[in-house]
């Protein structure tokens, strides 16, 4: 099968736009000599890159020590994705540029109800927000909203919706606000994206989401494991302790009741930055419970790496309260409960605490567009 010159010019066009994705400034004569390419079809692909607002130029004068060299460099807000977190008491709402970088944000306090007047509400208030972004529709990739809850494999309804106390809606209750596509993501699933952006590094690790609710999601060869079975990754469900404390989803000893934000407020009976102040101050009740929820945790930790052998990855709101000698003490507590003490892990904080599902939910859709652009493979 021949290659037509428009589809050549086309793998030119992405090929420079990668070379000025891929470095920060790049002048006419690094592109040409990189790429082999001559200068008069450097300029040409330059001036559709430039007239379609995907690059920008600049000037250094480093480099010539004289006259500034032009730089031409990608231009991360080109194009925006809106993330969206839904909670239980609470929306978040964000623009999100191709570098993955909030541009604006906002919160709203309400409590979730799949009803007409609640879709209607969210759907003026995220309305809204995205006027005030004062861009092109064009520019705005699409919705997506993390939930915390189970989407099932069509992208459409909801399989499981114990904590937003429902699954009788679906993405149209959501989707019907706007023009823009609009699409469904677990909330889990959502941060484990965003941390696996920031730390592309990381092959395979199971990221532990210490929110109210405990979620995970696993990552595998580089990416977030996305299987539509409804227990697929759901960790938070596995049994800790058989009869053990009573979860949310009806059963007894699931780790959420053990491991989850809730499980540590419910023990210490007061809000988290009192709580840490304690454990900060000595505290010798507070040190115990706090010690007696890293036990737990390092014992699901332990549990997991029995079956992927991974390095964890703890995010969500109790990321930003770990210490490097809590870590430690996790870590300690995981090599004392495992049968193969030799073997080493990475155990560490995620880069986004209580933000990744808000973030990762836009970059799902900047994935997207990169891969488009043949910026990614
Ligand atoms: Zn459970």
């Amino acid at each position: 099968m021949s290659i037509t010159t428009t589809e050549i010019r086309k793998l030119n066009c992405n090929m420079v736009y990668r070379m000025i994705y891929e470095n920060d400034g790049v002048s006419k004569d690094m592109m040409s000599r990189t790429l082999h390419f001559s200068l008069p079809t450097i300029s040409q692909n330059l001036k559709t890159l430039l007239a379609e607002n995907k690059i920008c130029r600049s000037s250094d004068r480093t480099i010539t020590g004289g006259r500034p060299a032009v730089l031409y460099k990608f231009n991360a807000s080109a194009r925006i994705a809106i993330g969206v977190e839904v909670l239980a008491e609470r929306l978040h709402i964000a623009a999100v540029n191709l570098r993955g970088e909030i541009l604006r944000e906002d919160t709203l306090d309400i409590s979730f109800l799949a009803d007409a007047t609640y879709f209607s509400i969210f759907g003026a208030w995220a309305d809204r927000f995205i006027r005030s972004l004062a861009c092109s529709p064009s520019d705005i990739l699409g919705i997506t909203v993390a939930l915390q809850g189970i989407i099932a494999a069509d992208g459409e309804h909801i399989m499981y919706g114990k904590i937003l106390n429902s699954s009788s809606f679906s993405r149209s209750d959501f989707a019907r606000h706007f023009s823009l596509p609009l699409s469904l993501i677990h909330d889990a699933e959502a941060a484990a994206i965003a941390e696996h952006w920031y730390n592309p590094a990381l092959e395979n690790a199971v990221y532990l989401s210490l929110n109210p609710f405990l979620g995970s999601a696993i990552i595998s060869r580089g990416s977030v494991l996305h299987l539509p079975q409804l227990s697929s990754g759901t960790i938070e469900h596995m049994t800790l302790h058989p009869d053990g404390r009573l979860c949310y989803c009806g059963k007894r000893g699931c780790a959420d009741a053990y491991c989850s934000a809730n499980s540590l407020l419910g023990s210490a009976a007061e809000n988290l930055p009192g709580f840490f102040q304690h454990v900060c101050e000595g505290n010798i009740r507070a040190v115990q419970i706090w010690h007696n929820y890293l036990r737990e945790l390092a014992l699901l930790i332990d549990n997991l790496r029995m079956v992927m052998g991974s390095d964890i990855v703890i995010g969500g709101l109790l990321a930003k309260y770990f210490t490097a000698e809590d870590l430690q003490y996790l870590k300690n507590s995981v090599l004392a409960y495992t049968t193969f003490k030799t073997v080493d892990f990475q155990l560490c904080t995620g880069y986004h605490a209580e933000k990744a599902a808000l973030i990762g939910a836009a970059i799902t859709r900047i994935y997207s567009y990169l891969k488009e652009e043949a910026l990614i493979p």
